[in-house]
């Protein structure tokens, strides 16, 4: 017997009709680059909005779209940072019926094109500070019919098919019909990192846009209610901006956007300012931040943050150090989050769980963690012969998941090895490694490809890395695998020591040894000036990999040069 229920689609409509009746009132404030000082740095400029004119907006982009002869399927992909026009195409590009597909900015311009051409774009929104690369967009990607220049350009570009969004956004007649939507049509598109081969592109529903939002906001998400102020850093290019911007809309939160002031200053600036409640980034950003506020704490100019209740954070792991320190320091909790561009992101969210005391050790071990569940999502580890492991805390093994929101395939079915079957269920490979406890707690320990495997044991890098970053003279530390002729492999710290400090190998692994036991220790450590990041602020551990390759058997402190092997 079935039950009597409507069966109302799910889809991004719903969520611009939600702003536009019920908090057209709510701001949206977003930092654009007014012009460049004398250095060439960009000069903030703030502009406020609201959700009335976002969605009115929105609907005319959705128009306009349509009027250009576009259909439905058809992709819109944006070049853009984060501010109050890309979230117009967020909401405008899918209720037209159209897919957005947000192309990340950190790119080199020939991978930009691959994207381009490999999702077949036909319309393209790019942000004024990268029109400079618009000749050689267009040269390379012919599926693109019409560019549109989001903010004021020097001069018109004198290319056809290119104008300027503003103009083309006022003239356009609003859509207010929304097309007919199944819950499983596409919305959006994002490209993996293709750290190994080429990235590959997942497609977002309507269903798993809304059921995301609905499921990210709850209080042991991420929390976000009408009151509260967002400000995600996490850009919007990288996987929807965790789906903030949806979530926000959906339950009417203020938005406020940093563009392309991430730096520790203008964040904690923006934080004062606009009385923000929950901000979103990767852990490098926040030790910007870190850094900023004890930079003011000792300068006895605090700045006053008394409204700020959580600092989502996500990407990487994030060091136990720089949770106690954010707490200790400044009386700020930052919530830990795990995830990746094929689940929407959210998957798991680290709080205290019910009944220990939030002060206690425990609790900071926990929050340490990538944390538990969100509702309708599960997670599971196998073994290299796909058998499932338990569930102990201590059993490293591939970390595999399914959900509503999680891919099921990538565009033009590539990657089809990471999908498959289990007990005649679907899951998706993550490519992490990871343990899981009897709680339910997920705690990632590398991703497949960075594990180190010494005398046929995993080390955790993420573990070493963590625990060296506790140290106070230490800024940033990755460890990566050197061969070793005995072990096969054997943990290399690379180690970036905090402006004006330094730090010898002995004291790092005594400072260490406590926690590890004695073969997991690193053999030898590399003091750095600067260890490489990505374009979605991750570690670039193959790059570190290919540079130190010449290192093996190494003991104690090298530095700076790779050992001379010629003897
Ligand atoms: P991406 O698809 O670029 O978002 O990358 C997803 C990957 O980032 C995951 O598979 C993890 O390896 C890593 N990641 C995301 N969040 C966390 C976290 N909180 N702790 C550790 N690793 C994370």
């Amino acid at each position: 017997m079935q039950g009597n229920m409507m069966d109302v689609q799910l889809t991004v409509p719903t969520i611009l009709e939600r702003i536009r009746t019920q908090y057209a009132g709510r701001e949206v404030v977003s930092l654009l680059v007014a012009g460049r000082d004398e250095q060439g740095n960009p000069v903030p400029h703030k502009h406020r909005t609201t959700y009335g004119q976002v969605a009115d907006r929105a609907r005319r982009l959705a128009g306009g779209l349509l009027g250009l002869g576009l259909t439905k399927g058809d992709r819109v992909a944006t070049l853009a940072v984060n501010s109050f026009r890309h979230l117009e195409a967020y909401l405008g590009v899918p209720s037209a019926g159209l897919v957005l597909h947000t192309v990340n900015i950190r790119l080199h311009p020939e991978q930009i094109a691959w994207i381009l051409n490999h999702a077949e774009d036909r319309v393209l929104l790019i942000e004024n500070v990268f029109a400079a690369m618009i000749p050689a967009i267009k040269a390379a990607c012919p599926h693109l019919e019409h560019i549109l220049v989001l903010g004021p350009t020097p001069q018109p570009i004198p290319l056809p098919g290119v104008r300027d969004y503003d103009t083309f956004v006022q003239e356009s007649e609003a859509l207010t019909r929304y097309p007919d939507l199944d819950e499983r049509d596409a919305a959006a598109m994002c490209y993996t990192s293709g750290t190994t081969g080429n990235p590959k592109g997942v497609v977002y529903t309507h269903r798993s846009t809304v059921l995301h939002s609905l499921a990210s906001a709850p209080k042991d998400g991420l929390n976000v209610g009408e009151a509260d102020t967002v400000l995600p850093i996490v850009p919007m290019f990288h996987v929807n901006a965790w789906g903030l911007p949806y979530t926000c809309a959906m339950y009417g939160a203020k938005q406020v956007y940093a563009g392309v002031f991430a730096d520790g200053r203008s964040v904690a600036t923006l934080l004062q300012d606009e009385a923000v409640t929950i901000t979103a980034g990767v852990p490098t950003i926040w030790m910007g931040l870190l850094a900023e506020l004890d930079r003011a704490a000792q300068a006895g100019q605090p700045y006053v943050l008394g409204g700020l209740e959580r600092l989502i954070v996500g990407g990487s792991a994030a060091p136990e150090a720089m949770i106690r320190a954010f707490q200790t320091r400044h009386g700020l909790s930052l919530l830990q989050a795990w995830g990746m561009t094929e689940t929407h992101p959210l998957g798991t969210a680290s709080g205290v769980p019910y009944g220990v005391d939030a002060s206690s050790d425990e609790a900071f071990t926990l929050r340490a963690k990538q944390g538990r569940t969100v509702p309708l999502i599960e997670l599971d580890l196998l073994d290299d012969q796909g058998q499932r492991l338990p569930h102990d805390g201590k059993t490293m093994g591939r970390l595999i998941i399914r959900g509503p929101w999680v891919a099921s395939s990538y565009f033009k079915g590539e990657g089809q090895s990471n999908f498959f079957d289990l007990d005649g269920q679907g899951w998706f490979d993550t490519g992490d490694i990871a343990t899981l406890d009897e709680r339910g707690y997920m705690h990632i320990q590398d991703r497949a490809k960075d594990l180190i495997k010494s005398g046929g044991e995993w080390i955790s890098s993420v573990d070493l890395e963590n625990a060296i970053m506790a140290h106070p003279a230490v800024n940033l530390c990755a460890v990566i695998a050197m061969d070793d002729p005995k072990w096969d492999e054997r943990p290399l710290a690379v180690v970036t020591p905090k402006p004006g400090q330094s730090v010898t190998h002995d004291e790092l692994i005594s400072f260490i040894a406590p926690r590890f036991a004695k073969w997991w220790l690193p053999d030898a450590t590399v003091l750095t000036d600067s260890i490489p990041i990505g374009a979605t602020g991750k570690i670039l551990k193959r790059e570190l990999r290919d540079q130190y390759r010449s290192y093996s058997s190494t003991q104690g402190l090298v530095t700076p040069a790779a050992p001379d092997r010629s003897e």
